[in-house]
């Protein structure tokens, strides 16, 4: 086990927490990750100030001293992506192959966004009075508060962090409780390999309650980016809105995934098994409503179950799983009780929803997969967050379409079809904000933009070009030449 304890970031310096927290491996709770300092009220308010104090010299730095300090990041994160995804592995619980694509992922974002650094343009318009010029250009927020989930502990951090830098902002950085060891290893790259000025990247660990809060209150925080659950997220979006500051809320899911009848048939079964159960299901993008045409219904479950039977489910690190454990005692507790809602609802389950014994104390579980499902069952309408997934069987394509929207979600949905006709009505007509045909629902690229609608979202998209709406703030300027 770690003795010595990973500090907190503020102000350029390490310093140690009013507590420190331990986090364990969701494969073998033996195993100690290590020990991380806790943040608490005063501590933020600290590494906020910092920022405060950072946030002229970093807005005046040049395009290009911003453009590098984000291309060193992003190059040491690629670097050691194999270490890092061991750790993120360790930590979280998801397959060391997913643990290192996440960490190659953290790198490529650092990259694309050291890029837009340099493509950050504005606009000159014609006046309709003579004599005026009209300039539009965009300028940094300010203080940026970043709050992150457990379930992917370095890209949705790198996602956030990196624009923010690359626009000009400081960063008081607060990621989840569950997982302090890789946004500790990522803020120690930022902090080296950034070569940033103190203050304008700081990291603050602990609890939502003390430290997410104080963030999300403080008037001196401009803008604040979360990823998380509704009910967090909806908290901090009317504590920013009471105080005036930008609010970006990323949410929660219940993807649907329809399969027509004229889906080809090992496809609809990889996207549904890569959607539904990959990274443990905890991912807000997983697809947990399996919308299914009738005359292929039989055929689908019984090729998912097969294929659900091969799946390996096992400790993170292990070589050959294909499934680790679930997070966190906590999330497997929630995900059992959804599987004993599913079936007091009248659900069959067809497959999992067990809890496996392996070599190591771990929370696994075995994908679970229901049928006889309809879509006003609570397994239909809230999100599971984990291995769970339900059929619903539909007469036909508009009943699908319709089943599909009908929620307070708006994330992620997919197709499965042959047909270019009803790929692209359902393109057109599915009220999600991100929408795939004939690959998963989870899963998307770092340069496009990513965002859903209803109860999903709210705010500007992340990543991509379309990042900087919410990391820069509109200016328009009038001169009389
Ligand atoms: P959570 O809401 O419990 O926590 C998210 C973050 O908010 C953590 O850092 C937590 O410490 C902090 N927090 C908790 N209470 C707070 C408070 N009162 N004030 C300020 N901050 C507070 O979510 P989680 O369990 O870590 O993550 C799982 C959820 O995240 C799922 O609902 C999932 O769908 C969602 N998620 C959404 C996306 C997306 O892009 N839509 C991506 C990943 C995860």
């Amino acid at each position: 086990m770690t003795t010595s304890v990973h500090k907190n970031f503020i102000a350029g310096e390490w310093v140690e927490g009013a507590t420190v927290g331990f986090n364990t491996n969701p494969s073998d709770t033996t195993d100690v990750v290590g020990a991380y300092a806790r943040a608490d009220a005063t501590q933020t308010a600290q590494a906020i100030d910092a920022a405060w104090d950072a946030k002229a010299v970093w807005a005046r730095c040049t395009a290009e001293q911003r453009s590098d300090a984000l291309d060193r990041i992003g190059t040491e994160l690629l670097a050691r992506r194999d270490e890092l995804g061991q750790l993120l592995s360790r930590e979280e619980g998801k397959t060391l192959a997913e643990g290192i694509g996440e960490a190659a992922r953290a790198g490529r974002i650092f990259r694309f966004f050291a890029g837009e650094v340099l493509r950050a343009s504005g606009e000159r318009l014609p006046s309709i009075r003579p004599g005026v010029d009209v300039e539009v250009t965009r300028e940094p927020e300010g203080v940026v508060g970043i709050i992150t989930p457990w379930n992917f502990p370095l890209a949705i951090p790198a996602w956030k962090i990196a624009p923010a830098l690359a626009f000009g902002n400081t960063v008081v950085f607060k990621p989840a409780d569950l997982v302090p060891g890789s946004a500790w290893a990522l803020a120690e790259i930022i902090a080296r390999a950034g070569a940033l000025p103190a203050g304008v990247f700081n990291l603050v660990m602990g609890p939502g309650s003390k430290v997410g809060h104080a963030i999300a209150s403080s008037r001196k925080v401009r803008a604040i980016s979360f990823t998380g659950s509704v009910e967090t997220g909806r908290g901090i979006g009317v504590t920013c809105l009471q105080r005036g500051a930008k609010v970006q809320l990323e949410m929660g899911g219940k993807n649907p995934l329809v399969i027509l009848n004229d889906a080809d048939l090992d496809t609809a079964v990889s996207v549904a098994i890569q959607g539904s159960f990959y990274s443990t299901g905890q991912r807000c993008t997983g697809s947990s409503r399996l919308i299914v045409e009738e005359s292929i219904h039989d055929a689908f479950v019984e090729a998912m179950t097969a294929r659900m039977a091969t799946l390996r489910v096992d400790h993170a690190l292990k070589e050959g799983t294909d499934i680790g454990p679930v997070a966190s005692q906590e999330q497997l507790e929630q995900d059992c009780r959804y599987i004993e809602t599913a079936i007091a609802e009248g659900a069959k389950r067809v497959a999992g929803g067990q809890l496996l014994t392996r070599d190591t104390a771990g929370y696994y579980l075995s994908p679970a997969l229901f049928t006889q499902t309809q879509n006003d069952m609570r397994i239909n309408r809230e999100e599971v967050f984990g291995p769970v997934a339900s059929v619903i069987r539909v007469k036909d394509y508009e009943e699908a379409v319709s089943v599909a929207n009908d929620t307070d979600f708006g994330l992620s949905s997919g197709i499965c079809t042959t047909s270019l006709k009803y790929a692209a009505d359902f393109k057109r007509r599915s009220s999600a904000g991100m929408v795939m045909v004939n690959v998963a629902t989870a899963g998307v690229d770092y340069h496009a933009p990513f965002g859903g609608r209803k109860g999903s979202s709210y705010g500007p998209r992340e990543q991509g070009s379309y990042a900087r709406e919410f990391y820069t703030s509109v200016k328009t300027a009038y001169t009389l030449s």
